[in-house]
This record gives structure tokens, C-alpha cells and sequence, in this order.
């Protein structure tokens, strides 16, 4: 690994006003492949690539990504969430996007020397992290359609706070019944450039129709949940939280199985499995409906408020954050910030 560090600090941003990804550390990891192989791990000073107008990735959306988030405590313990199943899945992505796979424990072993490097970058206070972003990039000069022989794969750090603007509060959700995100067989479960630049629309004409996110029902039949844009979706419904299966057109989120792990390990029902938006609207007509929330490493969980469907806002436990979910945001977010005991080996010290 080579290192490179940079002779001109920037100022920090005010850390008790972040907002979620506008600043950038001092440094990045960059790891660059040809020939058949990936070469060395660099750290050096985050600054602009400068790439031919020809690259594939601005034309073909080559493209895949991650994002997980790094903690400090008081004592400058610094520490990682399921870092491994991020890259596992950036791996997964790779494959469906005819892109290279990578040594994740080197990666890992280099993103480790970063965050050090960093460090006061990261802020401490509650709500507060370290966002990592893994990227990788097809990078070769060539117009014809076919899968890269040259990469870019860097990792860039954002000190974070909240996700939305109003952090916590409930968001109201609009049911997108036109437009589609992913179908089964397509590229929905990979965690790529593609599936973002295809939901725009859909964000920007619930946004302005008073709504903070559209979700996404399935491709074939508009029937049944998807997602949400950068979130996994529960529903709690008499009592048991039910999610959308994993079908192939949904991202396996890591937030997602979390959620799911802990209300199994507190014996609390959860179900994966298909539901319809009539199953909702039932539930919610009869009073079943008792909570709903989505899931994300950047918001990690996001209580809904207000879900619209065929025109009609369903307010949700009054339009206020539930039990469950609660119950859910403290226990992850406890287990991230080292407040609450971390029974499923899901943090990783890194100094
Ligand atoms: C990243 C992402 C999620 C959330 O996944 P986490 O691993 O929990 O952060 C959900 N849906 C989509 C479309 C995503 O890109």
C-alpha cells in the first residue's frame, strides 16, 4: 500500500450541522485495474480524476457502490458496522455488472488505515458518523458496448449527521403506481449507478406533489412493495412486522437484516414475504395497520407517516414513530454507538 498525505488540510465543517453528504475528508483510497489484475492500494489527497470524455462510465453507467458508516466514542475508539457484508455484496454487484472482484480483506486492511488517518474527521455526537463510500467505475476510453478492461475502484469519506432534513420525524411516502425501479432479472438487486439514475423521476414528482420519497412496486403486476428509494420497507400489521421477500428486484439491504435479526433474537414475529397494496389499504381501513418504517445505513430506520395510495393519505399511528420502530432504531443505532452490548459481533474495532 502506498501512501500519500496531503500538504493542505482543509478547514472541518461545523459538525453540529452536516447535513448528509456535502464534505469530504482530506484523503481517499484509489486502486486501479488492467491488464487483468488490480494494482496497488493507494491513499492519497482527495482531488479530481481526470478521465477521457470517452470513458465508458459516462456513457454505459458501468458503475456500483456502497455505503456503510464508521463511529468514534468519547475515548477515539474507532469502529465499523458489518463492514464485510459491504463488501461481499459490493463483490455480488460486481459480478451482475461484468465488473472485477476484489480481495475484500485487503480493501478492508487499507479502508482501516484510512479511518485512521481521518480520524477527526469523524464526529462523535448522537446521530452523527462517518460515511464510507466504495465506488468502482469501468474507466477505459472506448465507445463500443462491452464490459470495461480498465477500473477505478476508491473509497471517499463524508462526516454525516442526519439523513432528511428533519431527521426522525415520520416521512410521507407516495406510492408510485406508474413508473417502475427494477424487474425481476434485472439489475435491482445490485447495488448500482443505474437503478438511481432510473428512480429520479419518479422522487421528483412525489417531492413535488408535498411527498419526501416514492415507493416502488413490483415491474410485472404494480401490485406488490418494493422499496423505497434508498430504503428497505417494513409494515407492522396486527402486530407482526412483515417486509417485502427478496425476489431479485429488491437491494439485500444490511439495515434490512439487521432488523430482521434482532426482532428474531427478541422473539419478536417478523415474516419475508410478498405483499400487496391491498393488503395495506385492508389493513389499514380495518385498524391493522400499526406502523410502518423504512431501512437504510443512511437513515438507518425512517418511521412513514403518511403512505398515499390511489390518491388517499393513510396516516399511519397517528402520523407519529411507533413502538416497534423505535424499539428497532434504538437497538441498532445502540449497538453502532457502543451504548448497548453488541451480542452479534456486528462492530469491528479498527485502532
Ligand atoms: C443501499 C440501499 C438500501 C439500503 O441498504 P443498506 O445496506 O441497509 O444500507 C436499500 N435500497 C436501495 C435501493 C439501496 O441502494
Amino acid at each position: 500500500m502506498k501512501i500519500t498525505l496531503t500538504k493542505n488540510p482543509k478547514q472541518k465543517p461545523d459538525f453540529s450541522n452536516l447535513g448528509f453528504g456535502k464534505y469530504f475528508t482530506d484523503h481517499m483510497l484509489l486502486m486501479e485495474y488492467k491488464d487483468g489484475a488490480w494494482g496497488e492500494i493507494e491513499i492519497r489527497p482527495f482531488e479530481p480524476f481526470a478521465m477521457s470524455p470517452a470513458s465508458n462510465i459516462l456513457h454505459y453507467a458501468q458503475g456500483i457502490f456502497e455505503g456503510a458508516k464508521a463511529y468514534k466514542n468519547d475515548k477515539g475508539e474507532i469502529t465499523v458496522f458489518r463492514i464485510d457484508d459491504n463488501f461481499t455484496r459490493m463483490n455480488n454487484s460486481a459480478k451482475r455488472l461484468c465488473m472485477p472482484t476484489f480481495d475484500s480483506a485487503k480493501v478492508k486492511e487499507a479502508l482501516f488505515e484510512l479511518l485512521k488517518i481521518e480520524k477527526d474527521w469523524i464526529p462523535t455526537a448522537k446521530g452523527t458518523a462517518l460515511y464510507i463510500r466504495p465506488t468502482m467505475i469501468a474507466d477505459q476510453p472506448v465507445l463500443g458496448v462491452h464490459a470495461s478492461h480498465v477500473y477505478k475502484f476508491f473509497i471517499i469519506l463524508s462526516p454525516v449527521g442526519s439523513y432528511y432534513a428533519h431527521g426522525l420525524q415520520p416521512t410521507k411516502i407516495l406510492v408510485e403506481e406508474h413508473y417502475v425501479r427494477a424487474a425481476i432479472g434485472g439489475t435491482g438487486e445490485a447495488k448500482c449507478m443505474g437503478n438511481y439514475a432510473c428512480s429520479l423521476l419518479g422522487g421528483e414528482e412525489a417531492n413535488k406533489k408535498g411527498y419526501d420519497q416514492c415507493l416502488w412496486l413490483d415491474a410485472a403486476e404494480h401490485k406488490y412493495v418494493e422499496e423505497v428509494g434508498s430504503m428497505n420497507m417494513f409494515f407492522v400489521i396486527d402486530g407482526v412486522v412483515v417486509t417485502p421477500a427478496l425476489v431479485g428486484s429488491i437491494l439485500p439491504g444490511i439495515t434490512r437484516r439487521s432488523v430482521i435479526e434482532v426482532l428474531k433474537a427478541h422473539n419478536m414475529p417478523v415474516e419475508e414475504r410478498r405483499i400487496s397494496m391491498d393488503e395495506i389499504e385492508k389493513a389499514y381501513d380495518e385498524g391493522r395497520l400499526n406502523e410502518s418504517f423504512g431501512s437504510g445505513t443512511a437513515a438507518v430506520i425512517s418511521p412513514v407517516g403518511t403512505l398515499c395510495y390511489h390518491g388517499r393519505d393513510m396516516i399511519i399511528n397517528n402520523g407519529k414513530m411507533g413502538k416497534i420502530t423505535q424499539f428497532l432504531y434504538d437497538e441498532i443505532t445502540g449497538i453502532q454507538n457502543r451504548t448497548k452490548e453488541d451480542t452479534f459481533g456486528w462492530v469491528t474495532k479498527v485502532n
